[in-house]
């Protein structure tokens, strides 16, 4: 029986979580729930699941659920406190962490000093601390086995394989939406227009990510600190059909992909029981069916997040944490729809262009950089 912390259980990731759980019920068992605010998703999760401990990060949210769920026993916590004892219970065998944003970083620091072995779906905690986490990591002999999709494709390709025998990595995406348009067009997308991606289910945020390509910049920047290859050897690869998840290339020539349906049901199974494969009922590829396979080069002209995310990457220290706190609340303004889908580049070059980089930032300094780019 393995025993998982899900941090972020009431998301989209969570919630394929918790259904990769239900289909594997006699191998997988969660120890503790936690999420933001939503009282009523995570009421009835602690019903079905039944863990030790919940936890919602929001505390006025945490104290109502507490009452409403007097009658089974499970602990509630609240606040970042909550987290971090959920992170680091001495039960878990696997802490996955699907929290969007920054506070993901104490906990999965947390959960990594407590020994747990982390399933990584929280970008932000490479991106923004990479330089703390895989050291740490390394120290406390803690796998980090990543959900997002492409990079679970390259460690699968990477499978035993040693680092010097990589020449570069292909990280693949779709192309979103928007794959092909002008600036003109661009210009004059809505937010219902970028909400709407072509293959994949997700949460808003990523999915607003995907359309304007910062995601594919954050992804080259984790991809960097969870396979220690350099940004010059990392290509973006559209591939509209999303059935390549990305691929390996070696210094013989030699390229390894992983393949399938487009589905994160796949890459979350496969972080939870690493290293054994077992038994998916997903929807598998049908290659008669699927037929062909494309690739383009990616528009960096039109799609400017992603020439911002190369900058703030090159730039490295506290950049990428500015990059990342800039687009979170462009594209929470997005979603308000108090500016276009256009305008996240342009807030997120003036911020980056306003700081000043602090090279290995502590945590601390991180949390700094991220107030300072949100005002
Ligand atoms: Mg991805």
């Amino acid at each position: 029986m393995k025993n998982i912390v899900l941090l972020g259980s009431t998301g989209s990731i969570g919630r394929q979580t918790l259904e990769v759980v239900r289909d594997h019920a006699d191998e997988l068992k969660v120890s503790a729930l936690c999420a933001g605010s939503s009282v009523e998703a995570i009421e009835e999760q602690i019903r079905e699941f039944k863990p030790l401990l919940a936890v919602l990060y929001n505390e006025k949210a945490a104290a109502e659920l507490k009452e409403r769920v007097k009658d089974t026993g499970v602990k509630v916590l609240g606040g970042m406190e909550g987290l971090i004892e959920a992170a680091s219970m001495p039960q878990a065998d696997v802490v996955l962490t699907a929290v969007v944003g920054m506070i993901g970083i104490r906990p999965t620091i947390a959960a990594i000093n407590a020994g747990h072995d982390i399933a990584l779906a929280n970008k932000e905690t490479l991106v923004c601390a990479g330089h703390i986490i895989m050291p740490l990591a390394k120290e406390k002999k803690v796998s980090i086995l990543p959900v997002d999709s492409e990079h679970s494709a390259i460690f699968q390709s990477l499978n035993g394989e040693p680092k010097e025998s990589i020449a570069k990595i292909w990280l693949t995406c779709s192309g979103g939406p928007f794959r092909g348009y002008t600036k003109e067009q661009l210009k004059e997308v809505s937010v219902e227009d970028a909400l709407k991606h072509p293959n994949w289910n997700m949460g808003n945020k990523i999915t607003i990510d995907s359309a304007s390509m910062v995601n594919k910049g954050l992804e080259i920047m984790e991809a960097s600190w969870l396979f220690g290859v350099g940004y010059k050897d990392i290509n973006v690869l559209v591939h509209p059909q999303s059935i390549i998840h990305s691929m390996v290339e070696y210094v013989d020539g030699a390229v390894m992909a992983e393949l399938g349906m487009p589905d994160m049901k796949l890459p979350i199974q496969y972080a939870l029981f690493y290293p054994d494969r077992k038994f998916s009922p997903a929807k598998k590829a049908d290659f008669y069916e699927i037929g062909k396979l494309t690739f383009e080069k990616a528009d960096t002209e039109t799609f400017r997040g992603l020439a911002l995310a190369l900058r703030a990457a090159e730039c490295g220290g506290s950049m990428p944490t500015v990059f990342n706190a800039a687009n979170e609340k462009a594209v929470a303004l997005c979603l308000d729809k108090k500016i276009s889908f256009y305008e996240i580049p342009d807030i997120i070059e003036r911020s980056m262009d306003r700081h000043k980089v602090i090279a290995e930032p502590t945590v601390e300094q991180i949390l700094d950089a991220e107030r300072e780019a949100y005002e």
